[in-house]
């Protein structure tokens, strides 16, 4: 497993491990709206590392509404389109969890939300287990949960976010609202944060954010 983390850096265009920036994305898929209309802020990006299994080599991109922020909470057995579907008590399909290989293009506009910074990714050692981080098994901060894809397959473990982790606000953009931080933009209400991906890639969106504390 790898630790995720956010440098001092500025993020410029070209770069694929970010907080905020420009998102690189298939050249058809356009940046995610919420279901209220609202174009989402654009949280994070990370190449995913050849030696993660199953999804080594993915471009994962995370994405929330800037109005919308809920928890999520699901059924085991995910129903059909439940990423552009509001799901559970949500009544906004308000994330977008997008993954993808191959070709693929920097989005012309940067995010107007977050102050795009580099992150750095680094091998992780067991005092990392509840540090913002990709591969390995998820820390639970509740009993473990799983999810099934709309399409059948098991859900597997992929990133974990820690309670409370902001990504830092750009000064003139407005202030999330009930956040943890006023500098700051959170995921999920500030919930830990698992992110489950559906290992046979049946949709690019097709993961799901467990979320716990
Ligand atoms: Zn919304
Ligand atoms: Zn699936």
């Amino acid at each position: 497993m790898f630790a995720i983390e956010m440098s001092g850096e500025p993020a410029v265009a070209g770069d694929r491990d970010t907080v905020g920036g420009r998102p690189v994305l298939p050249p058809d898929q356009p940046w995610p709206d919420c279901t209220c209309g609202e174009r989402m802020v654009f949280f994070f990006q990370i190449d995913v590392p050849a030696e993660i299994p199953g999804c080594g080599g993915e471009h994962l991109s995370v994405f929330q509404c800037p109005v919308h922020n809920d928890a999520a909470f699901g059924p085991s057995r995910l129903p059909e389109r439940y990423w552009e579907t509001p799901v559970g008590g949500n009544t906004t399909a308000f994330w977008r969890i997008l993954r993808h290989r191959g070709e693929d293009v920097a989005a012309p506009a940067a995010d107007a939300f977050l102050e795009p910074r580099r992150l750095v990714l680094r091998d992780a050692g067991p005092d990392d287990e509840w540090e913002f981080r990709v591969g390995g098994e998820p820390a639970w901060a509740q009993g473990e949960e799983s999810f099934t894809c709309a399409c059948g397959a098991a859900m597997v473990f992929l990133v974990q976010i820690p309670e409370n982790f902001g990504f830092p606000k750009l000064p003139g953009a407005p202030r999330q609202p009930d956040t943890f931080d006023s500098n700051a933009y959170g995921l999920f209400l500030g919930n830990m944060v698992y992110l489950l991906v559906c290992p046979d890639r049946c949709d690019t969106a097709a993961a799901w954010p467990v979320n716990q504390n």
